[in-house]
């Protein structure tokens, strides 16, 4: 069987080190590129190789299309691992990948490309007949022809960029007054954001669940779904905490949306490792938006499956059929993961970098900590306030919050603020407890003020 003699990964932190971890298993060797910032970076010392590739901003360095391709020529690395951000949906570099003869550890950028607008996503499932939120599958041109199509939907709508990403832009719309300065709002957002200042409008679901489907699809077109993730818990559209399966999940609705979630991954020939998101309401559920990457919140899936994501992702990309079975998916226990950032929980939980003078990470049964830093370790300025990610495997969901709950007392980190304290608040909160929550839990709970 074909296999790569080398992978080189186009990212940094604890994604580096998980995509590394999967090659050292494989008995692939790889190949770091590292900004000046991150020098002394955990990742690139983790690395069989590590290659130089710029300044500290990632606009000079992880996001240089020509010095990574430089760097995997010149180590004669055979494949690129993206990881998640970065350049891992960008098909200009898929292509680059391809046309320097190097293998792009990701989906064909024809499919890239099919998600990279959300309005062109929404088109293309309507076509497949996979239900997305009501809303307009176009841009909007003007104000008035905007509160025209939002008095048709009914408010409250949320106004989207369609080059979005990460929540940036995004505005609630409450009345046909508040569509102007919103509308404005959004458009000068997205343009400094995305160099494209497209913005579509969708219904603003009530208390919705976010709730999402890991896809896993070879080349040869098979494709299962692994497992779903509950990823309600959000401050600012951002995910904090993420569980799988979701608490709202039977077998039988697993089933309908997993299969919804293959057909959407199939409309657009997917190949390797992604994953659609849906908005959950009362019962029924709309595609989101689809990642063609492995996301952050991947090791949850992970623990309750045994399945291998970041190696599957490499085997698929060496061209092997996949070697699961959608029976195979059978999900055992829980798993919960939280979002452990260099974040200042008294001023708004703004990012805090700076130096850990001291760190002990938790362990005991079913602990699984990813994470980049090191007792001595400077977080630099650059790049997202992610420390660790920390997930607790159980047999059930209250033995993962109980295993959460433990880490969550064992973990040190000195020098720098973190959100920790958020965490421990969010894991006592009674409604948390229960399992009865929505995208709106941080902001009525108060958490942040916790
Ligand atoms: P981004 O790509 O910028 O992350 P998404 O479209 O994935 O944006 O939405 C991020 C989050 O915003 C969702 O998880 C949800 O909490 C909220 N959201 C997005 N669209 C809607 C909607 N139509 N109704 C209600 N909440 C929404």
């Amino acid at each position: 069987m074909r296999m790569f003699n080398k992978i080189l990964i186009a990212n940094r932190g604890e994604i580096a080190i998980r995509v590394m971890r999967a090659c050292r298993e494989l008995g692939i060797p790889s190949v770091a590129v590292y900004s000046e910032a991150d020098k002394n970076a955990l990742f690139a010392k983790y690395a069989d190789e590590a290659v130089f590739i710029g300044p500290s901003p990632s606009s000079q360095s992880y996001l240089k299309i020509d010095n990574i391709i430089k760097a995997a020529l010149e180590t004669g690395a055979e494949a690129i691992h993206p990881g998640y951000g970065f350049l891992s949906e960008n098909t200009v570099f898929a292509s680059t990948c391809k046309e320097n003869g190097i293998v792009f550890i990701g989906p064909p950028s024809t499919a890239i490309d099919a998600m990279g607008s959300k309005i062109t996503a929404r088109q293309t499932m309507k076509e497949a007949g996979v239900p997305i939120v009501p809303g307009i599958e176009e841009g909007i041109n003007d104000p008035d022809e905007a509160m025209d199509l939002a008095d048709g939907i009914g408010y409250p709508i949320i106004l989207k960029p369609a080059a979005g990403g990460g929540g940036i832009g995004m505005k609630i719309v409450g009345s046909r007054e508040e569509m102007l300065p919103a509308l404005t709002s959004s458009q000068s957002v997205a343009r400094n954001a995305f160099g494209d200042d497209t913005i579509y409008i969708e219904k603003y679901l009530t208390e919705p669940r976010h709730i999402e489907f890991q896809i896993l699809a070879d080349e040869m077109g098979k494709t299962i779904y692994v497992s779903d993730r509950e990823c309600s818990i959000q401050r600012r559209h951002q995910k904090l905490i993420e569980e799988s399966p979701s608490p709202v999940m039977s077998d039988e609705l697993r089933e309908r949306m997993g299969s919804i979630a293959v057909k959407a991954a199939k409309a657009i020939g997917y190949a390797s490792a992604g994953t659609v998101e849906f908005m959950y309401s009362r019962g029924d559920f709309y595609f989101l938006e689809m990642n063609t990457r492995l996301q952050v919140e991947h090791p949850i899936t992970e623990m309750v499956t045994g399945v291998d994501l970041a190696k599957e992702q490499i085997l698929i990309a060496a061209g092997q059929p996949l070697n699961y079975d959608q029976s195979d998916m059978q999900i055992r226990g829980w798993a919960i993961e939280c979002r452990i950032n260099a974040e200042d929980p008294l001023n708004d939980f703004s990012p805090a970098p700076g130096r850990i003078k001291g760190y002990r990470s938790p362990g005991g049964p079913g602990i699984r900590v990813d994470s980049g830093v090191y007792s001595g370790y400077l977080i630099p300025p650059y790049y997202d306030s992610l420390i660790s990610k920390l997930v607790a495997h159980g047999k059930d969901r209250r033995e993962a919050i109980a295993r959460m709950e433990r880490a969550l007392y064992e973990y040190i980190i000195v020098g720098v603020k973190t959100n920790l304290i958020f965490h421990k608040a969010v894991l006592r909160n009674a409604r948390f407890r229960s399992g009865d929550f929505n995208t709106g839990f941080i902001k009525e709970e108060n958490i942040a003020e916790a």
